[in-house]
């Protein structure tokens, strides 16, 4: 890394809460993405400052200038290199439909007729509903954080949500919560670690660098055993 790097304290916007990538734990701000991204920068030797916000607010503070590194489980899309550029990816996920664990009616989008959906704002959860509102005839509820989102279909003021399944099972595994997936994936994508686009070539080559060298060392495998099965 550059002088410029190691004076420099890049600014990283997460997401408010999302186990198993960012949750507090006693106090402390932990998980898969906080974890890695430390870990990158420790290699790469730059300095760090981690935000908490809204999901859809990340790609906005980065364009308003207030973040240099977006994380918060972002999956890598077509529309989001757009406006800003993609490490190389760091995990696997998509979207699962998700009912409450006592729902008999719902086993598919095909059962989403006149239902209501709750989604999380600015999410590729959000877009899918969106895109298929029409075909399968449900209306759309939206939220800005996972934990509302659950809530509303808890509660029952939502039938379905959708939410990437590595989150959704972590939540049921760990929060006891009564929600079930059901039917087929929706989407597949995978995270990726965003920068501004063609701005930040340094930044991003360290990493990819950072990402590469956790992979080889086994630091990378040891963080995800730490927060997954
Ligand atoms: N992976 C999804 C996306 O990028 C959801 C991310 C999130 O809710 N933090 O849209």
């Amino acid at each position: 890394s550059t002088a410029d790097a190691e004076n420099k304290v890049y600014n990283v916007g997460v997401d408010n809460t999302y186990p198993p990538f960012e949750f507090t734990q006693e106090g402390q701000l932990v998980g898969i993405d906080v974890d890695l991204i430390n870990a990158i920068a420790k290699d790469q030797g730059f300095n760090i400052n981690i935000e908490q916000m809204d999901f859809s607010g990340i790609i906005p503070a980065m364009q308003a200038g207030m973040l240099d590194i977006g994380m918060g489980g972002m999956s890598i899309t077509d529309k989001r290199k757009e406006t800003v550029d993609f490490s190389d990816p760091y995990f696997a996920a998509g979207v699962s439909l998700v009912v409450a664990d006592d729902n008999q009616n719902i086993t598919s989008l095909s059962d989403l007729s006149d239902k209501k959906v709750v989604v999380k704002n600015g999410t590729v959860g959000a877009s899918f509903a969106d895109k298929n509102t029409e075909e399968y005839g449900y209306s759309i509820i939206q939220v800005s954080d996972s934990a509302s989102m659950f809530q509303e279909v808890t509660n029952g003021t939502a039938d379905a949500l959708m939410e990437d399944y590595p989150v959704i099972s972590y939540a049921i595994a760990t929060g006891g919560l009564e929600l079930k997936t059901v039917g087929e994936r929706l989407t597949g994508d995978d995270y990726g670690i965003s920068v501004l686009k063609d701005k930040n070539d340094e930044l991003l080559n360290m990493i990819n660098d950072g990402l590469a060298n956790l992979k080889e060392s086994g630091e990378y495998d040891k963080i995800m055993n730490t927060y997954l099965d």
